[in-house]
């Protein structure tokens, strides 16, 4: 898309000026570290702000730099990321400090080009080190920025359409005035954080409302973004046993690779039509630890959603009553007293148990 040159240099003006007085304080915004930005960035995605700073600080001070990140046990790693969700980021992060380290001598590649083959960061991230940390002339489009830029030009693209992508970071880069993409970038995303909302935008602050096009045409610009339809997510009940022997309890570790991979839990698993959750519980422990347990009764029974489907999960305190565990898909499996379980990472259903099972203990 080819804007005219007065449009973009006012447009930049306008936006740059609002964020220099508007930014918030956040605390990446404080340091010029890529490997800083970087944990950031990873942790921004699918995640609010509010919920990453601490989480933030938490993993900085844990792993300052890349080489305590890459040294670390993923054990560790996955405890200090335990409760923000979306795994897979966690260790993504650590297998390509891992790679920088070993292949990098542990310095941050400086460019987008380098960057993008270094596995573990993708083009998302990739284009926003480059700019934030090295002020290279890529432009990032996040939710924030796709809603700002749809709304800006008027693009109504359903977001499934082929080149609907292509089309946005085109527009995004079109927009970016030369050499300041580290400003620009993240002052797009502000606005889309705090001004251009994607309910009740507020046009009458919006600093680029002369430029909008939705906001100049439209009656409600935040009909923008074209939204996909929303899919039914799938529903399952799930029990999981909190199984007792001779004080201690039996948790197990998920296969690295995979939904909640490296994480642990309480045995158990899906109910299959025609149990009930007691049955499921018992057959789910017979089939994937091969020992016996007895239920004893409910304990907490928690909703939780995950990304393509939601379950109820049932918890339920059990007696083991015999065999030695041998997993069918666990990678490690530990008896572990209510002292020293709180070293494990457990994904956030399981966590929510753990955490009131602990209080009644
Ligand atoms: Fe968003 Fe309104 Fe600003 Fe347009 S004028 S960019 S719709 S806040």
């Amino acid at each position: 898309m080819k804007l005219e040159k007065k449009f973009k240099t006012a447009f930049a003006e306008k936006l740059l000026t609002w964020y220099h007085k508007n930014k918030r304080d956040l605390p990446w915004r404080k340091t010029s570290d890529p490997y800083k930005i970087w944990v950031s960035e990873v942790m921004l995605q699918q995640t609010q702000v509010d919920q990453v700073i601490p989480y933030y600080h938490k993993f900085i001070e844990k792993f300052p730099d890349l080489r305590s990140l890459a040294e670390a046990p993923l054990s560790q790693v996955l405890k200090v990321w335990e409760g923000l969700g979306y795994y897979a980021r966690a260790r993504n992060l650590k297998s390509a400090a891992e790679k920088i380290v070993a292949e990098h001598n542990a310095v941050m590649p400086a460019t987008h080009d380098e960057l993008i083959k270094v596995p573990g960061i993708g083009p998302y991230t990739a284009a926003a080190i480059a700019s934030i940390a090295y002020n290279e002339d890529y432009p990032v489009v996040d939710g924030n920025v796709y809603r700002v830029i749809a709304r800006l030009m008027r693009i109504e693209e359903a977001p499934g359409k082929k080149g609907t992508k292509t089309r946005f970071v085109q527009t995004a880069r079109s927009l970016m005035p030369e050499g300041k993409a580290s400003d620009f970038n993240q002052a797009m995303m502000e606005l889309g954080a705090l001004v251009c909302t994607p309910n009740r935008p507020k046009c009458r602050l919006c600093p680029v409302s002369f430029f909008c096009q939705a906001y100049q045409t439209l009656d409600d610009p935040s009909v923008l973004p074209i939204k996909e339809p929303t899919k039914q997510k799938p529903h399952y009940n799930v029990a999981i046993g909190i199984i007792w022997k001779g004080g201690k309890i039996l948790i197990d570790q998920r296969p690295e690779e995979g939904l909640l991979g490296g994480l642990w839990e309480f045995p158990g698993g899906k109910q299959e039509p025609g149990e009930t959750l007691e049955e499921c519980l018992e057959r789910e422990v017979r089939e994937e630890m091969d020992i016996q347990i007895r239920v004893q009764g409910p304990f907490l029974t928690i909703p939780h959603t995950y990304s393509h489907f939601k379950i109820t999960l049932h918890s339920f305190q059990c007696q083991h009553v015999e065999g030695e565990p041998r997993p069918k898909k666990a990678i490690n499996w530990k008896w572990v007293s209510p002292r020293e379980i709180n070293r494990y990472a457990f994904p956030q259903a399981n966590k929510k148990i753990l955490d009131a099972l602990l209080e009644t203990l």
